[in-house]
């Protein structure tokens, strides 16, 4: 099924209707992720995805690397703080608490 997919994209962009667009932006496209260094009132720190509005200035931010989803970011995350969690409003598949 992926490859498929990746085959019709590499084949003619233009056939991809909007569902598969999405499928195919899941999938391969990587995005930057970082954590707040800063916990919030609960104590979660949040992971954030470089595009979002609630991302924290870079002097209270932590680079997690570039990921294809934001699983393998919070993954990463709870290497630096066991309270790390998804922002609800850029990660809310991981936004926990
Ligand atoms: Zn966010």
């Amino acid at each position: 099924m992926i490859s498929w997919v990746k085959y019709i994209l590499t084949k003619d962009n233009t056939k991809v209707n909007a569902g598969m667009s999405l499928f195919f932006r899941e999938e391969n496209v990587t995005m930057r992720f970082y954590v707040n260094t800063n916990a919030q009132p609960n104590g979660d720190h949040e992971v954030h995805r470089a595009t979002c509005a609630w991302l924290p200035a870079p002097e209270n931010r932590l680079y997690l690397g570039d990921f294809t989803s934001s699983y393998e970011a919070l993954l990463v995350a709870k290497r630096y703080y066991n309270r790390a969690d998804g922002c609800a409003y850029c990660c809310p598949e991981i936004h926990h608490s």
